[in-house]
C-alpha cells in the first residue's frame, strides 16, 4: 500500500467534504411524481384496504405504473397487504424473479437453504448504474471493512468512501406469526424499481437496497398453511403455530450467538459477503410502529459508541418523519434493552454495521380486525408523544403502509447521509482493529493443553462462522495474565470470583502474573475487523442487581468459554500479539486417531461431545466405562473412560480421525471395575402446548448424530409398554405447569388438527395429530411411571422436573420456586458432589451452567422430602446458646444431629426407624450428583440477585424409582446451542442409563 502525501490527503479530504455537503443538502418532498401515471385500480385497492387515511403516507398511498414491470398483484391476485392473502415464500420469490426479468434494476441471489431444504434469497434493488457496479463497490466496501488492507490510511479511506454507495440490508418475517413483511417488501421492491418521484429516485440512485423477504422460510410456509386452514373453516378456532422453523420458534431470533440455525448462518454469510452498513429486521408485535433501534439501557457493553450514536440519529429521524406524515403510534426508545447480542439484527451491531429493528402491528394473519389496545399500549409517554389509538380497525394493508413508509424514509435518510455512514463504517472497523491499543484486550487465548480439545475446536468454529480469524501458536509463549485471586494462577484465570452483591466495594486493580502457554494454543487476536463479536462472546457479563432496567428482555449472560466448559484466557498484555503464530486456514479441528499398538482401545472421558457421536456411530461395537480413574501406558484416564476390547482398528481409526478423538491402543485392558456403555434407545417427548425450548435439544442431538424417536404426550398416553420401545425418555422444558402437561389445551370448541393435507401441505412434517388439544392425561402419567418402574430413565429439566416431582416420580425430593432469587438467563457455578456417579463422568469438580430461576430442590430420606429447620428457637442467649427453661434444673440436651449441608438429606433418626412406613430404602434414595456452589462462588456471569436462596441446593439429582431412574435438572443443560459444555451430563445419563447406580455409596440404614 502506498502512503499518501499530506497535501494529497488534504485535497481528498476537501473533495470529500464537498461531496458530502452536496448530498447532505438534498431535501426532497416525499410524494408522487404527477407526471408519472399510476395504477388506478391498485391505488383504489390500497385506499379501500387502508382503514383510515392517517394510516397511510404520501409515499405509499398510490402505486406508480410502468409498462414493463409487473406489480405484486400479478402473483398475489390482489394488492400487497390485501385481506385474506398470505403468499408462500415461493410466491414471493416468484415475484422477485419476475421483477429481475423485467428490470435491470433488480438482481436476485440465492443465499442458501433451510433445515427443510427450502431456498433463502437476497434481492438487490438500485439504479441500473449502481447494480452494474455491485462488484467494484463490494471491493471498496471490503477494504473499508478491513482497514488493514489499506494500512489504516485515512486518505485512502476517504477516497473509497467518496467513490462508494451504501448497502442497506432488510430482512422480513423471521417470526412466522408476524406475517406482513413479505408483501410489504414485494411492493417496496416494486416502488424502488418503478417510482420516478424525486424521493424514491434519490434512494434508487444512492443506496443499494438488499432484501431477504422471508428469513424463516419453513415457518412462513407453515403459517400460510394455518392461515389458509382458518380461511377454509370460518367461525372455528384454528391451530396455533406450534412449530415455526424445523427446530425452534421465536428463539430463531436469539441464535446470533450460537449460530445453530441455517437461517442465521445464511444471513451471517450474506452480511459478511455484502458488507452492508445496516441490517434491519422486521417484526410485528407492537402498535403501530416501534422503532426499537435505540431501545433502552443497558446497551451491549462491547459495541462501539459510534454505533449507539447512529442508533439515536436514525431512530429519531424515523419517528420525526412519520410524525410529520400524521401517522399515529410511531415511537422509539420503549423498554427494549439492547444488551444481548443474540438477535439477528445484532449481526450488524457486532460486525461494525448498524442494527435496526421495527415492531409494527400485525393481526397474526391477513384478516382485518377491530383491535382494542391495553392502556400500557395507548397511553402517552415521554418517548411516545403521538401514541396509537386505544381502539381501531386494523388491516394488513395498514401494516404494509407503515412498514414501507418507515423503510422509505430510512432509506432516504441513509442515502442523504451516505458518506457519513460509510465513513463511520470505516471508523468502526478501524477502531475494532485498534482494540489492543485502546480499550483492549489484546487477545483471548485458548490453551493448547485444554482437557477438552473437541469442545474447544467447536467453540472456535462458531467464532470462525462469525467471521473471526483464529491463529495458532507455533511455539510456546509467555504473556502477563490476570492473577487468579487467592492462588498462584492456573485454570479459570479470567474468572471473576467476587459475589456480585450491590454493596460490594469495587475490586482493586487485579495483579498480573506471567503465564506460559504451550505450542498449539489458539489465539483470537483483537487487532482484526471483527474483534468486537469475539470480545462480546468470550468476555464475562455483569448486570447490576440494582440496574434501573427492571424489564429484562432476555438472557443476561452468554460467556462462551464457560458454557463450553473450555478455558478462555483474556489477555491485555499486547506482547501476546508477538507470539509466534500462524493463521488457521479452514475449520479448526481437534486431532484424532489411534496412537500406539494393541488390541484394546482406551479413550479418555473428557466430556467432549464427540464421544457420544462415536458411541452411536459404532453402535454395534461393545464399549465399557471404567468406574474408577486408572492409569495405563503411562497416561491417566478419568472415571467413565471408554474401554473397547473388540473393534475393527481401521474403522475405529477412521471415525476417531473424523471426530477428532484420541484413541490409545494397549495390550491389556486395565484392571478396573467397568460396565457397558450402550447406544440407548432414546425418545424425545414433546407436548402440543409449546415446542420452543425442546427444539434446542433436538438440534443438539441431530448435530451430534444421536438418533431419537420423536413422540408426543398423546403417544405416551396410548402406549402402556413404553419400556419395550425406549430406554430413555427425555422431557425438555415446556414453559407450562404440570397440570397443563396433563390436561393439554381446553377441550372447548372444535378439534385443532396439525397434519399434512392438500390444504396444509407444510404441516405434520415434524410430528402430527388430528387434534392438538389433548395432553398427557392420567393414562399417560401412569404409562410414564410404569416406564420408570420397568427400568427406564426419565430425564426432566426445570419445569418438567417440577412435573416429575409433583406427580410422584421422585420420592424424597421436593421442589420450590424461588421467592427472592433473580437468576435471569445467567451462568452459575455448579459443584460436583458425587464424582462416582456416571452422570458426572468426564467433568471436574465444578462446571458453569445456564440457569433461569431454576427450581430449588430439597432431598430427604423419607417420603415427602421437606427440609427441616436447623435454627434455634426464640429464647435466652446468643444464636449459638441453648435456651434455659426457668424454675427447674437444666435438662440434658441430646447430642445434636450431625450438621447437614443444604444439598444433603438429613440422616435417618431412631424416631423415623421405629415404624419406618415413610422411610425410603437406601438404594431408592435420591442421589445428588451436582449442586449449586456456595454463595460467594455461585456467580459466574450475568445477573444474580438473591443467590443465597439457591446456593448449595441440589442442581442435578438422580432419583432411583423401581428398576429405573428419574434424573432431575434445575439448570438447563441444552440452551440455544450455547451450552455445549453441559450437554454431556445428559449424554452420560443416556449411555449409562442401565448402570446409573455405579459408584454409589449406600446409607447404612
Ligand atoms: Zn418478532
Amino acid at each position: 500500500m502506498t502512503h499518501s502525501s499530506p497535501v494529497r490527503s488534504l485535497f481528498l479530504y476537501l473533495l470529500c467534504l464537498t461531496t458530502l455537503a452536496n448530498v447532505a443538502n438534498a431535501q426532497i418532498k416525499p410524494g408522487r411524481d404527477p407526471n408519472q401515471p399510476i395504477d388506478q385500480e391498485y391505488t383504489n385497492k390500497i385506499r379501500e384496504y387502508t382503514t383510515a387515511p392517517y394510516f397511510n403516507s404520501p409515499l405509499t398511498d398510490y402505486l406508480p405504473v410502468s409498462p414493463d414491470v409487473p406489480t405484486p398483484k400479478s402473483v398475489l391476485g390482489d394488492v400487497a397487504g390485501a385481506p385474506g392473502k398470505l403468499p408462500y415464500a415461493e410466491d414471493v420469490y416468484k415475484y422477485m424473479r419476475m421483477l429481475e426479468r423485467a428490470s435491470p434494476r433488480v438482481k436476485v441471489f440465492s443465499i442458501g437453504t433451510t433445515e427443510e431444504g427450502r431456498e433463502m434469497i437476497a434481492v438487490a434493488v438500485a439504479s441500473e448504474q449502481l447494480i452494474s457496479k455491485i462488484e467494484e463497490n463490494r471491493a471498496r466496501l471490503t477494504k473499508l471493512a478491513d482497514p488493514r488492507t489499506i494500512n489504516m490510511d485515512e486518505a485512502e479511506a476517504d477516497r473509497l468512501v467518496a467513490a462508494s454507495f451504501p448497502v442497506y440490508y432488510i430482512t422480513g418475517t423471521i417470526h412466522s406469526p408476524e406475517t406482513g413483511s413479505p408483501t410489504a417488501l414485494m411492493e417496496l421492491a416494486y416502488r424502488l424499481v418503478v417510482d420516478n418521484s424525486p424521493y424514491v429516485k434519490f434512494i434508487r440512485d444512492n443506496v443499494l437496497t438488499l432484501i431477504t423477504p422471508v428469513v424463516e422460510v419453513d415457518g412462513r410456509n407453515r403459517m400460510v398453511d394455518v392461515y389458509n386452514w382458518h380461511l377454509a373453516h370460518p367461525g372455528q378456532n384454528w391451530p396455533p403455530l406450534i412449530y415455526w422453523g424445523h427446530y425452534v420458534a421465536h428463539d430463531n431470533n436469539r441464535d446470533a450467538i450460537g449460530l445453530s440455525l441455517k437461517l442465521t448462518r445464511n444471513v451471517m454469510n450474506t452480511y459478511i459477503a455484502w458488507k452492508p452498513q445496516v441490517l434491519h429486521d422486521l417484526h410485528e408485535s407492537v402498535p403501530y410502529l416501534y422503532d426499537n433501534t435505540i431501545g433502552d439501557g443497558p446497551y451491549n457493553a462491547w459495541v462501539d459508541p459510534i454505533l449507539t450514536d447512529e442508533w439515536q440519529m436514525i431512530g429519531w429521524n424515523n419517528v420525526s418523519e412519520m410524525t410529520k406524515f400524521g401517522m399515529p403510534g410511531v415511537f422509539a426508545h420503549g423498554n427494549f434493552d439492547t444488551w444481548s447480542p443474540g438477535y439477528l439484527m445484532f449481526i450488524a451491531a457486532t460486525h461494525n454495521g448498524i442494527s435496526r429493528l421495527y415492531e409494527t402491528f400485525g393481526n397474526g394473519g391477513a384478516d382485518t380486525l377491530e383491535r382494542t389496545l391495553s392502556p400500557g399500549e395507548y397511553q402517552r409517554t415521554w418517548y411516545r408523544q403521538n401514541p396509537p389509538l386505544p381502539k381501531a380497525k386494523w388491516s394488513q394493508r395498514n401494516n404494509n403502509n407503515y412498514e414501507q413508509s418507515a423503510l422509505l424514509t430510512s432509506l432516504y435518510y441513509f442515502g442523504n447521509n451516505s458518506k457519513l455512514f460509510l465513513k463511520n463504517f470505516y471508523l468502526k472497523s478501524k477502531r475494532s482493529v485498534d482494540k489492543p491499543k485502546n480499550e483492549g484486550p489484546a487477545a483471548y487465548v485458548l490453551p493448547g493443553d485444554d482437557p477438552r480439545p473437541g469442545n474447544q475446536a467447536e467453540l472456535l468454529r462458531t467464532l470462525q462462522a462469525q467471521g473471526v480469524e483464529i491463529s495458532r501458536a507455533t511455539a510456546p509463549f509467555t504473556a502477563a495474565v490476570r492473577k487468579k485471586p487467592g492462588s498462584g494462577g492456573g485454570k479459570n484465570t479470567a474468572r471473576p470470583s467476587a459475589s456480585p452483591s450491590p454493596g460490594a466495594s469495587p475490586t482493586p486493580e487485579p495483579k498480573t502474573e506471567d503465564r506460559t502457554f504451550p505450542a498449539g494454543s489458539y489465539i483470537v487476536r483483537m487487532d482484526q475487523p471483527y474483534s468486537r463479536i469475539a470480545d462480546a462472546l468470550l468476555d464475562y457479563q455483569y448486570w447490576a442487581p440494582n440496574d434501573p432496567q427492571t424489564d429484562i428482555y432476555d438472557d443476561t449472560a452468554w460467556t462462551m468459554g464457560e458454557l463450553a466448559n473450555v478455558e478462555v484466557v483474556r489477555v491485555t498484555d499486547t506482547k501476546v500479539l508477538q507470539a509466534p503464530m500462524e493463521r488457521v486456514t479452514g475449520d479448526v479441528r481437534s486431532a484424532g486417531g489411534i496412537s500406539s499398538n494393541g488390541s484394546v482401545y482406551l479413550i479418555n472421558h473428557n466430556a467432549d461431545n464427540a464421544l457420544v457421536t462415536l458411541r452411536y456411530r459404532l453402535k454395534d461395537v461393545d464399549m465399557e466405562a471404567a468406574e474408577e480413574p486408572f492409569e495405563s501406558a503411562g497416561r491417566k484416564f478419568n472415571r467413565g473412560s471408554f474401554i473397547i476390547r473388540k473393534a475393527s482398528a481401521e474403522e475405529l481409526r477412521r471415525v476417531a480421525n473424523e471426530l477428532g478423538i484420541q484413541v490409545y491402543a494397549v495390550a491389556d485392558a486395565p484392571s478396573v471395575k467397568m460396565h457397558p456403555v450402550r447406544a440407548a434407545r432414546i425418545a424425545m417427548m414433546h407436548t402440543w402446548l409449546g415446542t420452543q425450548d425442546e427444539g434446542w435439544y433436538r438440534i443438539g442431538l441431530d448435530q451430534l448424530g444421536v438418533p431419537f424417536a420423536y413422540i408426543s404426550t398423546q403417544d405416551v398416553s396410548r402406549e402402556p409398554n413404553l419400556k419395550s420401545k425406549y430406554d430413555v425418555i427425555l422431557f425438555a422444558p415446556v414453559g407450562r405447569n404440570a397440570l397443563a402437561i396433563i390436561n393439554g389445551m381446553p377441550m372447548y370448541g372444535n378439534p385443532l388438527p396439525w397434519k399434512k393435507t392438500e390444504l396444509t401441505p407444510n404441516l405434520g412434517r415434524i410430528d402430527e395429530t388430528d387434534d392438538m388439544r389433548p395432553g398427557l392425561g392420567w393414562s399417560g402419567l401412569q404409562n410414564l411411571q410404569k416406564f420408570v418402574k420397568d427400568g427406564g430413565l426419565f430425564i426432566t429439566v426445570d419445569d418438567t422436573s417440577e412435573f416429575a416431582v409433583n406427580y410422584g416420580f421422585t420420592q424424597g425430593v421436593s421442589a420450590n420456586r424461588s421467592q427472592r432469587l433473580r437468576a435471569i438467563g445467567d451462568i452459575l457455578r455448579i459443584k460436583t458432589v458425587d464424582p462416582a456417579s456416571p452422570v458426572a463422568y468426564g467433568y471436574g469438580d465444578s462446571l458453569a451452567m445456564y440457569c433461569f430461576n431454576g427450581p430449588i430442590y430439597n432431598v430427604n430420606n423419607g417420603v415427602g422430602g421437606r427440609q427441616r429447620s436447623q435454627q434455634r428457637a426464640t429464647g435466652r442467649g446468643t444464636p449459638d446458646d441453648p435456651d434455659v427453661p426457668q424454675g427447674r434444673p437444666p435438662a440434658e440436651i441430646p447430642e445434636p444431629p450431625p450438621r447437614v449441608e443444604p444439598w444433603e438429606a438429613p440422616p435417618v433418626t431412631e424416631e423415623q426407624r421405629r415404624n419406618a412406613i415413610g422411610l425410603i430404602p437406601p438404594n431408592q434414595r435420591p442421589r445428588v450428583v451436582l449442586r449449586y456452589a456456595d454463595s460467594r462462588d455461585l456467580f459466574v456471569s450475568g445477573l444474580l440477585d438473591g443467590g443465597d436462596e439457591i446456593a448449595q441446593r441440589p442442581a442435578i439429582v438422580d432419583v432411583p424409582s423401581g428398576n429405573g431412574h428419574v434424573l432431575l435438572f434445575s439448570t438447563n443443560p441444552f440452551w440455544r446451542g450455547q451450552t455445549k459444555g453441559s450437554y454431556f451430563l445428559v449424554f452420560n445419563a443416556i449411555m449409562n442409563w442401565d448402570n446409573l447406580n455405579a459408584g454409589r455409596k449406600l446409607d447404612e440404614k
